[in-house]
């Protein structure tokens, strides 16, 4: 276990820089505090919702991948808790993250319906499913 010198915080993006007090959103380049309500380690931006393949256990900085990650959908835990999916642009892994409490909740919103805006057969089938035919 080697330590990094403080100096290594003005170096975002390093792979090297483990646990750094801050870095810079991979999609829309805000900086991000590493400290999140909700959530022990930030691993996701929340202005945008972008990841970065960083970790492969949660919060080890162990993954040589680094490329950006995309948050494709949200699913709900026994609870409740809302998690985001994200998967990588660079390898195509899915990752499950826990949101924070300062995530865009419009952004959570715009993923979480997408599927509902875009239903991959007609909605009056679901009318007759249920016993209520459209009139
Ligand atoms: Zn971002
Ligand atoms: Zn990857």
């Amino acid at each position: 276990m080697s330590r990094q010198p403080r100096a290594a915080r003005s170096r975002p993006l390093t792979r090297d820089a483990r646990g750094p007090a801050s870095w810079r959103c991979v999609h829309c380049h805000a900086e991000v505090d590493a400290a999140a309500p909700g959530t022990e380690h930030r691993n996701h931006c929340p202005h945008c919702l972008w990841s970065r393949h960083v970790d492969i256990e949660p919060g080890d900085r162990a993954s040589d991948c680094l490329a950006s990650m995309e948050p494709i959908a949200i699913t709900v835990r026994k609870g409740g808790e809302w998690v985001l999916i994200h998967r990588c642009n660079g390898c195509g892994e899915l990752h499950t993250n826990r949101t924070a409490g300062d995530d865009s909740p419009l952004l959570l919103l715009q993923i979480a319906i997408r599927p509902l805006a875009q239903p991959p057969f007609p909605l009056e089938l679901l009318g007759r499913m249920l016993g209520s035919e459209p009139s």
